[in-house]
């Protein structure tokens, strides 16, 4: 039998939405800048069987700074003694969702540190009126690993995803990459967890971040294949400077744009943004991961006030912009390459 080329690996999978360890391993080693098109190509036509030329925008609130965890790659891990920890108000937050709304955002992102002050009540009350508010809308959480029964007072206040990134599926890279008390299996708990209450959940990874290889990506991939998540979140990895992996690169962007093809293929339907990590590291990043299979992008919503203090990695995007303009502008650079953002919750096409 002679040896397959990339481009079967990709037509492949293109197919069947899975190929082998072996496969992906050889995709990801060995392609050159015509597969990485082709790739690309094969993405964006499945991305326009189901979503078109659509793109939802979620309004991303950074509700708090202040962390339990030490995370080693997130500047707001708790040991960051230089992080500028804020906290918003009830009032702050649905005033960004009073301001996103009127933009035409019908999805917010409350994402924060694990910060105890907003327990189970606290955030239930928060999730209620934002609801209350805004009934049309869509209600996100991204505020890490948390009992089952408080994501499912969450969930019982009208929150209707969760975004939980696993960070890597490698048991010895997750120790490489978190304390000794973060447990991988936690985090895969949590997932399953919220899977069950009833959640599109939203899982994924950081390409490039220390320690990782070829094999810790299959893994992730495997992982992902097994969640079957409504939504996966990937960016490159990019060092903060008072962390443990400051003197660490970033990772690659094309890397970034070859694996958001790869997930766009094993899963056609799933909600996947260009991430504001890769719009940072590359500066027409949002419009090259819509080009290689993503449907999503999340602006910030938060006061321009707090923008600069949530630093989960140096250059992060930041600017002093308002939303009102950030937003006219991103409309005009993605129509500018071929897309429409839409006045829509977005949720996941259940079939
Ligand atoms: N506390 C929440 C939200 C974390 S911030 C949680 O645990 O899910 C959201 C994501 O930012 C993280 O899941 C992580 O993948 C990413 N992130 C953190 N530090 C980063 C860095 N230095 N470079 C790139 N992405 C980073």
């Amino acid at each position: 039998m002679t040896k397959m080329g990339i481009r079967d690996i990709i037509d492949e999978l293109a197919a069947e939405g899975s190929i082998t360890r072996r496969q992906v391993a050889r995709l990801l080693k060995e392609y050159g800048a015509k597969d990485r098109e082709y790739l690309a190509r094969k993405a964006r036509e499945v991305r326009e069987k189901w979503y078109g030329k659509d793109v939802y925008i979620r309004g991303l609130i950074e509700f708090t700074s202040y962390c339990r965890n030490d995370c080693y790659y997130c500047g707001l891990r708790r040991s960051n003694e230089k992080a500028e920890r804020y906290r918003l108000s009830g009032r702050d937050i649905l005033g960004c969702c009073r301001e996103g709304y009127a933009l035409g955002f019908r999805t917010f992102v409350l994402q924060g540190g694990e910060d105890p002050f907003f327990d189970r009540d606290a955030l239930s009350r928060l999730i209620s009126s934002i609801k209350r508010n805004h009934p049309d809308c869509a209600v996100t959480l991204s505020f890490g690993e948390h009992p089952k029964e408080a994501y499912k007072e969450w969930f019982d206040a009208g929150a209707d995803r969760y975004l939980l990134r696993h960070e890597t599926a490698n048991e010895t890279h997750y120790r490489f990459l978190h304390p000794e008390w973060q447990k991988l299996q936690d985090r895969k708990k949590c997932l399953w967890n919220l899977k069950e209450i009833g959640y599109q959940v939203g899982s994924g990874f950081m390409v490039g971040s220390p320690g990782q290889n070829i094999n810790c990506l299959i893994d992730d991939l495997e992982f992902l294949e097994g969640l079957q998540p409504e939504m996966v979140g990937i960016g490159p990895f990019i060092p903060h400077r008072d962390t443990p992996f400051a003197g660490e690169n970033h990772g690659s962007s094309e890397l970034t744009l070859v694996l958001l093809s790869i997930i766009r293929l094993m899963f056609p339907r799933v909600l996947l943004p260009a991430t504001t990590a890769l719009a940072t590291i590359s500066e027409d990043g949002r419009e090259r991961g819509l080009l290689a299979g993503a449907n999503v992008v999340m602006p910030n919503l938060s006061p321009a006030s707090v923008r600069g203090k949530y630093r989960l990695y140096d250059n992060k995007i930041c600017t002093g912009e308002e939303a009102a303009e950030a937003v006219a502008s991103l409309k005009k650079r993605l129509a500018r390459a071929g897309f429409g953002v839409v006045v829509d919750r977005g949720d996941f096409k259940r079939n």
